[in-house]
């Protein structure tokens, strides 16, 4: 099975009232985790490359990981490009063979962002085979890699834009801002209430009154949420209860996600779970183990978290098991 673009993979998600896993990986073993645990769950999944993953392990050993991928799981497996801020590296990553990218404009005006994505737009929609384009309107809080928005600085999507974005641009999918943002650390503590049963932090909810405006403009169009890790709280637990300080992380509750993922959102961006799964594993293993110099043994137990991770993720959040 060659790798896929989006476009089919979102059409069975959105009539089948499921959502795909974005997860962000940049090393074997996050690859091999992710793409294991959507083989057994019988689930599609993308793989997504952001700038700061592809400098850290090289394109050119991401795309040779994700072949072996491929060919270790015969999945149907889309290569994204996340957050790629200009042309030229939407280009390189459509010229290297990803079968999908984001042009995050965000950040520029409304004309602006219409401009250079309808840009990526052509270049994507010429090349043969058809690569599909992600594209962003709305900005969200947090940091990702290179891109940075302060806390107060996030805006939600307008949903009276949308119509004319998409028209105009011809993108794919659209990432939207509803209260989603990026990083382990979504939440301020005084954001929340507190669950008086289990005495956890609730953050305020996501805004699916502008979801379900932008879906009714856009029928059939699949939405995409950015900024969607949950934090899990026994992992942040494992983390601080072997030698971890990561204090206040909150994310955004997985009932909530169920409940985007059976709307018009197709895509969703999972990437601190998985960063937090994997230094759980490692953080444990280490400190049960000090003898241990073998990261064989260290990062393999890291690699079995964040599979275990994903795997729940497929199954009790997106729904994308058995959908091949
Ligand atoms: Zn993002």
């Amino acid at each position: 099975m060659p790798l896929v673009n989006t476009k089919e993979l979102f059409e069975k998600a959105y009539k089948g009232g499921y959502a795909i896993g974005a997860f962000n990986c940049n090393n074997m073993e996050i690859i091999q985790a992710i793409t294991e645990a959507a083989k057994e769950c019988n689930s599609p999944v993308i793989l997504q490359v952001s700038a700061g993953a592809r400098k850290y392990a090289k394109p050119v050993y991401i795309k040779k990981m994700v072949e072996a991928a491929i060919k270790d799981t015969d999945l149907p497996i889309v290569l994204h490009l996340d957050h790629g801020l200009d042309f030229e590296t939407c280009k390189e990553c459509i010229d290297n063979g990803f079968t999908s990218v984001m042009i995050d404009a965000s950040s520029k005006s409304f004309e602006e962002n219409i401009a250079l994505t309808r840009k990526v737009v052509e270049y994507a929609h010429n090349h043969d085979p058809y690569v599909t384009v992600e594209a962003e309107l709305g900005t969200l809080a947090g940091i990702e890699d290179d891109v940075v928005v302060e806390h107060g600085s996030e805006t939600y999507t307008r949903p009276e834009d949308v119509e004319e974005f998409v028209r105009r641009t011809g993108c794919d999918s659209l990432a939207i801002a509803i209260g989603t943002s990026h990083g382990a650390f979504k939440f301020k503590p005084e954001q929340c209430t507190v669950d008086p049963e289990t005495g956890l932090l609730v953050p305020p909810p996501l805004r699916f009154d502008i979801l379900e405006d932008i879906a009714k403009r856009l029928p059939g169009f699949p939405i995409v949420l950015h900024g969607a890790s949950s934090v899990n709280q026994d992992l942040v637990k494992i983390i601080n209860d072997n030698g971890g300080k990561l204090k206040d992380a909150i994310g955004v509750p997985e009932e909530q996600l169920r409940q985007a993922a059976r709307s018009a959102v197709c895509k969703i961006n999972i990437d601190s779970d998985l960063r937090l799964a994997m230094t759980a594993g490692i953080r444990q293993h280490l400190n049960k183990h000090p003898e241990h110099f073998d990261p064989r043994q260290y990062v393999g137990d890291g690699r079995a978290e964040v599979k275990k991770l994903v795997k729940h993720k497929i199954i009790e959040v997106l729904g994308s098991n058995d959908k091949l």
